[in-house]
Parts: structure tokens; C-alpha cells; sequence
């Protein structure tokens, strides 16, 4: 069980059409339950600060900090969408990603 997921909280530029972003509404929806633990983790040392995640993020769930390093702590929570596109696109293999524990974040299933 879940309520409908909200596609206005996405930030940033769109990376797919109209008619897909419309079928995402019927089809995502969110724990009831919200996630108490970082999922993701951005080792900042290996960090070369591309900016590739922050760029491509759909949901704008990344920001640079002042040093240049992609930090995912500060939206990342709540916006995420668990798409996994920044796990995939990482240069430098340096962000940790995990599914949220069992029951919380995203459920993609027919609503
Ligand atoms: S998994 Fe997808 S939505 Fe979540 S931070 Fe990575 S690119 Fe953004
Ligand atoms: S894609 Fe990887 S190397 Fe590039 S800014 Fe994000 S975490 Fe850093």
C-alpha cells in the first residue's frame, strides 16, 4: 500500500518525454513507510567531481558542494527515485548505492 507518487517534487531539467513522464504518474508509488537510512553514499576521496550525477540526476537529488564533490546527503532522502542512473553513470565507481531497507522509498508497480 502506498499513495500516488507525486511526480512535481522532480527537480531539474526532464530526461524523457511527456508521454513517458505521464505514464511514470500511474505507475510509481511511495511507501508509506519513509526511509530512515542514506541508501546512497558519495565517497568523497574517490569523487573526481564530473558533476555527471548532478547533471543527469532526474529527480535533482544531488548538489556540489564548495569543493567540487557530488553530495547526495542534503536531497537525496527525499527525492530520490531509485532509478539507479547515477550508480550506473559514476566514472570512478565512487557512489555506494543500496536498495532503502525493506518497505520504505519507491514501490513501481501498476496504480
Ligand atoms: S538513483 Fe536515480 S533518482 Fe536516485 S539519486 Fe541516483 S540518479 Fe537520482
Ligand atoms: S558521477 Fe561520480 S565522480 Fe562524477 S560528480 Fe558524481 S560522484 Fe563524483
Amino acid at each position: 500500500m502506498g499513495v500516488k507518487y507525486d511526480t512535481t517534487m522532480f527537480e531539474g531539467e526532464p530526461i524523457c518525454g511527456a508521454a513517458v513522464r505521464k505514464e511514470i504518474e500511474g505507475i510509481l508509488v511511495m511507501s508509506d513507510k519513509p526511509k530512515t537510512q542514506e541508501h546512497i553514499k558519495v565517497d568523497q576521496d574517490l569523487c573526481v567531481g564530473c558533476r555527471l550525477c548532478y547533471e543527469l540526476c532526474p529527480t535533482g537529488s544531488y548538489e556540489m558542494t564548495d569543493e567540487g564533490k557530488a553530495d547526495w546527503s542534503q536531497f537525496g532522502m527525499g527525492h530520490c527515485g531509485e532509478c539507479g542512473l547515477c550508480r550506473y553513470i559514476c566514472p570512478v565507481d565512487a557512489i555506494d548505492w543500496n536498495y532503502p531497507e525493506g518497505g520504505t522509498g519507491k514501490i513501481h508497480q501498476w496504480a
